[in-house]
């Protein structure tokens, strides 16, 4: 299954068919996700499984895992992201369509009939990215500690509560 996976398919004729493929491709070859990792060595792996909705929509489900790397803004070390992630997509020629689709299906508009699987692959990364990479809680020395403090707003609870702490 893995091998022959295309670039290119034409939804309507492979949903016909009820096809599915699965494959992988290097970080480093996705070009728009490539320039927000610190490590673009490793892959993803990527399944999908063509079908029709009742209105013999073409109905894309598919699935991408892969491991990326980015810099923590806060400590400036590296940090993994597992990306295991599973989605459902409604191919449609216009916003209209759009529009009418069950809330669980996500449109896809599929310009000159065909779509690029790398890049169904290369959105759902991108939607699996935070806006900003931090850890939860950096083990390295917070080199930017005082600036954080410095930005905190002045209504913050915490410190109604670091107040609390001291008069005991
Ligand atoms: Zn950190």
């Amino acid at each position: 299954m893995s091998s022959r996976c295309p670039e290119i398919v034409d939804p309507w004729r492979v949903s016909e068919q009820k096809q599915a493929f699965s494959g992988s491709v290097q970080l480093g070859d996705l070009p728009r996700l490539s320039p927000l990792l610190s490590r673009t060595e490793g892959i993803a792996d990527y399944q999908f499984l063509f079908s029709r909705d009742q209105h013999r929509r073409p109905l894309i489900e598919g699935r991408v895992e892969a491991t990326l790397w980015q810099t923590c803004q806060r400590c400036l070390t590296e940090m993994p992201l597992r990306v295991d992630s599973g989605f459902r997509l409604a191919v449609v020629q216009g916003y209209d369509e759009a529009g009418q689709l069950d809330e669980a299906l996500e449109p896809l508009l599929a310009e000159e009939g065909s779509i690029r699987l790398l890049d169904l692959v290369e959105d759902e990364l991108l939607l699996a990215l935070p806006v900003v990479a931090l850890h939860d809680q950096c083990e390295a020395p917070a080199f930017y500690d005082e600036e954080i403090s410095v930005d905190e707003p002045r209504e913050n609870p915490f410190a109604a509560l670091k107040r609390l702490k001291k008069t005991d």
